[in-house]
C-alpha cells in the first residue's frame, strides 16, 4: 500500500518532476495495443484481410503496397490520436504537474501527451509517435507531422516513401532533439530536488527503468515514486529514497492530487 502522504511530500518539495510512462500507463488511458478483443471488433476487415490480431501486431507486419500500408496507418492515427480523448489518469496528471517543472519521457507513441495539452518541448517520446513521419530510405531525412497527409507521403529530399516514427525497421533513428532536451533537464537537476514517477513502468520496459533508476541512484537529492512495483523490485541504494504503491498509474495519481 502507498504511504501517500509520503509521496505527496516528496512532490510537493521537488523542484522539478520526471515523469516516465510505460505501456500500463497506455493501456489504463484507453489505448492497449495488445488488446485482441476489440481490435476484432474495431478492424474485423484487417483480421479478415490481413490476420492482424492487435494494433502492435498491425505495426509489425510490414505490407510492401505503400497505400494499403498507409491507409492503415491513418486509420490508427484517426481513431486515437486525432480523436484523442484524454482520461481521468492523464487529467490528474496534468493537474499535479501544474506550475510544476517537468518533462516526460515515454513509450506511449500515439501524441496523447501533447493532445492532453502538455508543452511538446517536455516530452521525449522513446519509441517515437505515429503522427510524426520519417523517411523510408533508411537515411534519416528528419521528421515531419502527418497529421495532415492523405495519400502516401514522399520524403521532400529524396522521394522515398514516407514512413510512420516508429522503431519498426532497422532504420529507426530517436528524436535527438528530443532526447538532447531531457539531457539538458537532468543536468539543470542533478542537484535540484526531483522527484521521479514511474507510471506503468516495470521489468516490461527495462528502457524507462534501468537508466532512470540509475540516475535515482547517482543523485542524492532525487527521489523514485513507482505505480507499479514493489519496493523490493528496486536496487537498495534506490529503494531507500523510494516508495513503491504496487498499484496502477489511476491509483496513484488519485492518491496524489487528493
Ligand atoms: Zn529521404
Amino acid at each position: 500500500m502507498a504511504d501517500f502522504e509520503k509521496a505527496r511530500k516528496i512532490i510537493n518539495e521537488a523542484d522539478a518532476i520526471l515523469i516516465t510512462a510505460g505501456n500500463g500507463f497506455a493501456s489504463l488511458d484507453g489505448f492497449d495495443m495488445l488488446d485482441e478483443a476489440s481490435f476484432k471488433i474495431q478492424y474485423p476487415d484487417l483480421v479478415e484481410k490481413y490476420n492482424f490480431k492487435t494494433i502492435g501486431d498491425a505495426l509489425d507486419k510490414r505490407l510492401s503496397n505503400w497505400d494499403e500500408q498507409w491507409s492503415i496507418w491513418r486509420r490508427f492515427i484517426d481513431n486515437y490520436s486525432i480523436n484523442y480523448q484524454a482520461s481521468s489518469m492523464m487529467q490528474n496528471l496534468k493537474t499535479l504537474l501544474k506550475g510544476k517543472e517537468y518533462f516526460i519521457a515515454t513509450s506511449y507513441y500515439i501524441h496523447a501527451f501533447e493532445n492532453a495539452g502538455f508543452d511538446s518541448k517536455k516530452i521525449f517520446n522513446i519509441f517515437g509517435d505515429w503522427t510524426t513521419m520519417a523517411c523510408s530510405s533508411g537515411i534519416n531525412h528528419g521528421l515531419k507531422s502527418d497529421l495532415q497527409i492523405y495519400g502516401v507521403p514522399k520524403c521532400e529530399i529524396c522521394n522515398s516513401e514516407m514512413e510512420i516514427h516508429m522503431p519498426l525497421t532497422a532504420h529507426f533513428y530517436p528524436d535527438t532533439d528530443a532526447n538532447t532536451r531531457l539531457r539538458i533537464f537532468i543536468t539543470n537537476n542533478e542537484s535540484r530536488k526531483v522527484a521521479v514517477l514511474g507510471l506503468g513502468v516495470d521489468e516490461l520496459s527495462p528502457q524507462l527503468l534501468e537508466p532512470i533508476t540509475h540516475l535515482v541512484s547517482q543523485f542524492e537529492s532525487w527521489h523514485y515514486i513507482s505505480a507499479d512495483l514493489c519496493i523490493t523490485d528496486l536496487p537498495q541504494d534506490v529503494a531507500k529514497r523510494s516508495i513503491a504503491a504496487e498499484s496502477n498509474s489511476e491509483s496513484l495519481l488519485e492518491g496524489l492530487i487528493s
